[in-house]
């Protein structure tokens, strides 16, 4: 969990890189429907444009979808950007009980204030090729920037602005997700769960450091 712009994609990306895992993110889902033109792409346009949460149920059946059509399963698999309600920890709940016998869900929350927030997703644009879509900034000082101009250092497609990172749909994507953050850890931490908390504001490589060891140690700081 995390606010937009906390680095839950670049986090994500990292661990399928390094470790084989696999990412299941829910916004990559809605913008490949959104992207194909499907019936279900147009239904959630609007509300993705605007940044505001697409249905549970909607995004509940995506990840039901996803996750019944895996050939293999990795050791891990990284939500990215789900639950986002309550009513979607409840159902993820539910859902890993029913099919993942055996799983255990680990949540793991990146902290980090509002400036830095802005300024990340402001300047964020991101790889336009449907299977990379690697993250980058725009920012001069920043270690994520490419090496050419809008130009995708992996795959050498153009790079692009997602349609929701503007001023106005940031204020509201921050705004709903802290209206839900408190209650979907009330609910995991009511289930008995532990809750990990890494400071976001730090690089890439050092959240990726705080974040090994927690997965190593299981060391819990909330
Ligand atoms: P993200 O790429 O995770 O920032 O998601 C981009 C947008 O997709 C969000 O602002 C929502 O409009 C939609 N979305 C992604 N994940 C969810 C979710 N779990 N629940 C509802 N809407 C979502």
């Amino acid at each position: 969990m995390g606010p937009p712009g906390s680095g839950k994609g670049t986090l994500s990306a990292l661990c399928v890189e390094r470790f084989g895992w696999y990412q299941l993110s829910t916004g990559n889902l809605c913008r490949d429907h959104i992207q194909k033109n499907t019936d279900l792409g147009k239904q959630i346009k609007e509300a993705i444009n605007k940044g505001e949460l697409v249905n549970d149920h909607v995004i509940a059946d995506m990840v039901k979808e996803w996750i019944v059509s895996q050939d293999t399963m990795p050791e891990a698999i990284i939500f990215d950007g789900y639950p986002r309600t309550k009513t979607q920890a409840e159902l993820l709940y539910k859902l890993l009980q029913d099919v993942m016998v055996d799983s255990e869900l680990v949540l793991i929350k990146l902290h980090v204030d509002a400036d830095i927030i802005a300024e990340r997703i402001l300047s964020r644009v991101s790889c336009s090729n449907k299977k990379c879509q690697r993250v980058y900034s725009l920012m001069n000082n920043s270690q994520a920037k490419s090496k050419s101009l809008m130009i995708c250092d992996d795959c050498k497609s153009p790079l692009k602005k997602r349609s929701d990172d503007t001023q106005d749909a940031l204020k509201n994507r921050i705004q709903i997700y802290y209206n839900h953050e408190q209650e979907i850890l009330n609910f995991y931490v009511n289930k008995g769960m532990n809750v990990g908390m890494i400071n976001a504001a730090q690089t890439v490589q050092d959240v990726f450091n705080d974040f090994t060891k927690f997965a190593e140690h299981k060391d819990y700081v909330c």
